[in-house]
């Protein structure tokens, strides 16, 4: 048996390393899993690694060759541009990666069965829910019984942010001391963050909606 006590999906984004951090706070002990799916912002890759070696967690990155069948998304193919419109705006459809939790949440409960741990954590919050299916509560219950009956284990699929919006994460997050500066965002594979895209300016949102100034460096002049 593992002497962690649940798997964490993190990409390295605000919300997943929120949700590592809390994860700790709670005497949680995870193992996390990230995935290389061919998105452009391998950037946040890197973050998670550093992260996962400072908090000395066991950390896997997945590496899964979906380009080939996935090129609708914008967030894998370079010849689509990324949309600057707000996350509301019907645009934004371009950046969903098909089923995309679905096929990390699979991966991530057979890990949970392989260890015998029965929990698995991801960090869809309620900002997400307008454009993207697989972050709905109604989701993570359908996905959490389809695991609790494809286990032996019977693993269960948690996600503690689901109702929470990302400025409760953001001061969440500053509570618990999470280096922000070592969480990356944006859907542009580009040394700065472009400050346009929706995670972006979803971002910056929060940060200013907590009085906070994100510590990442960004493309263009941000008010703070
Ligand atoms: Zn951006």
């Amino acid at each position: 048996m593992s002497e962690e006590d649940c798997v964490a999906i993190c990409s390295g984004g605000l919300d997943s390393t929120v949700m590592l951090y809390w994860l700790l706070s709670q005497a949680k002990k995870p193992i996390v899993i990230s995935f290389d799916y061919g998105q452009k912002h391998k950037k946040e890759l890197e973050c998670i690694k550093k992260t996962c070696e400072e908090l000395g967690l066991r950390h896997h990155i997945i590496k899964l060759d979906l380009a080939p069948i996935l090129q609708k998304s914008a967030l894998i193919d370079p010849n689509k541009e990324l949309p600057h419109e707000h996350y509301t705006d019907e645009t934004q459809k371009i950046t969903v990666v098909p089923n995309r939790n679905m096929v990390m949440l699979s991966i991530a409960i057979a890990c949970a069965e392989n260890e015998e741990i029965q929990e698995v954590y991801y960090s869809p919050h309620a900002n997400d829910e307008a454009i993207y299916p697989d972050c709905r509560e109604e989701f993570v219950l359908a996905m959490s019984t389809a695991s609790y009956l494809a286990t032996y284990t019977h693993v269960v699929v948690i996600a503690p942010f689901v109702k929470m919006y990302k400025k409760d994460l953001v001061a969440l997050g500053h509570r618990l001391g999470v280096p922000f500066e070592n969480t990356w965002s944006c859907y542009e594979g580009k040394e700065k963050a472009c400050g346009l895209c929706a995670t972006c300016q979803e971002r910056i949102e929060a940060f200013k909606e907590n009085g906070l100034v994100d510590p990442i460096p960004y493309e263009i002049d941000i008010d703070w």
